[in-house]
């Protein structure tokens, strides 16, 4: 996806918002394709005195199998980001960085590896 930023890159306090929804449904982790359901995506681009920052959550609810049990379970995930186009990204979640280990009994917890 694509955000014209044009109305706000000289605009102090300048904000644009977006919303759209993603289709990640053949995303492949670790053999599982967990994410059948669509990914809903919102944020906003706000200029902060000449800085563009990106803040965005994207959510879903996965259907997953527990490692431990071996039930399946759904689970709604939601994953915040805030990335500065002046500092390193804050947040965020890079897919293939760490391993999740998934329960049926506990909240999502993700491992770094
Ligand atoms: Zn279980």
């Amino acid at each position: 996806m694509r955000l014209d930023l044009r109305d706000i890159i000289h605009v102090p306090d300048g904000k644009k918002t977006f919303r759209f929804q993603l289709d990640l449904s053949q995303q492949d982790f670790y053999g599982s394709k967990p994410i059948v359901h669509p990914v809903q995506v919102e944020g906003s681009v706000t200029n902060h005195a000449g800085a563009l920052v990106l803040e965005g959550t994207a959510r879903s609810v996965l259907e997953l199998q527990c490692d431990r049990c071996g039930k399946a379970f759904s689970r709604e995930k939601a994953v915040r980001t805030v990335i500065s186009d002046k500092s390193r990204a804050r947040g965020a979640q890079l897919p293939g960085r760490s391993i999740p280990r998934i329960c049926c009994k506990y909240p999502l917890t993700e491992r770094k590896s």
